[in-house]
């Protein structure tokens, strides 16, 4: 699957890609995420990527032309969906993730300051997500989590196929049964002792599923 990103800090999308599942996922070639500095698509000797509001009103709104210049130059197909990252959007569930897995290619619009010149969502963006209820400096963040949360859907991504269907929210509103690994009893300090539910150490499958069930959380209880 690929992503292509548009941002005026491309830098800071590095790090976060170049670490664990999701490093390993772009070498194995099941991810190919490209990150864009928008500036690229400035048509003005100062790269000015923003400008003041019409109507007034403080801060700086981000220009629709640059977007729309670097959509045309990534030649976006039927097939791709461009996504504006933004605080008035669609909150992202579990759901949005398995469904934009399912598209070839996503391309993660980011916003800075007061936000983004409308005709970018009106024109040129097929959704706007918010990745919840407060707003960031940016729109990167947000796409890193969005990039995140669908990739882990994509075929193979993930090593054994459970670690998917057995976690939370793959059920609307149930969460997975709390984890526990070794040592079975810790003592963080003298006369305390924490331990891990006998349930799990029973060896009893049973057990340990009528456990896991009950301690799993659904909102429908
Ligand atoms: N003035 C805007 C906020 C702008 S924040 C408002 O009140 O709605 C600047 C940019 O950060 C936005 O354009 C968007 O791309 C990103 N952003 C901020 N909060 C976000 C959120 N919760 N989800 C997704 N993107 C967000």
């Amino acid at each position: 699957m690929k992503f292509d990103v548009l941002t005026i800090f491309p830098s800071m999308f590095e790090g976060y890609f170049s670490e664990s599942i999701l490093k390993r996922a772009r070498e194995r070639g099941l991810l190919d995420v490209r990150v864009h500095d928008l500036r690229d698509w400035t048509t003005d000797k100062h790269h000015k990527v923003d400008d003041k509001p019409y109507g007034g009103g403080p801060g700086m709104v981000m220009k629709v032309e640059p977007f729309d210049l670097a959509l045309k130059a990534l030649k976006v197909k039927k097939g791709d969906r461009v996504v504006l990252m933004s605080a008035k959007g669609k909150k992202l569930t579990h759901k949005d993730a398995v469904r934009l897995s399912k598209y070839k290619r996503l391309v993660l619009l980011c916003g800075r300051y007061e936000g983004v010149d409308e005709r970018v969502a009106a024109h040129l963006a097929d959704e706007e997500l918010s990745i919840g209820d407060y707003v960031l400096t940016g729109g990167e963040l947000p796409a890193m989590v969005v990039i995140d949360a669908v990739s882990r859907h994509v075929p193979g991504v993930l090593g054994a196929k459970e670690s998917l269907e057995q976690e939370s929210h793959a059920e609307e509103g149930v969460t997975e049964h709390p984890q526990y690994t070794r040592p079975d009893s810790y003592s963080p300090k003298k006369g305390t002792t924490w331990k891990v539910p006998k349930e799990l150490l029973s060896g009893d499958h049973a057990k340990i599923a009528a456990w896991r069930k009950k301690r799993s959380k659904s909102k429908k209880k």
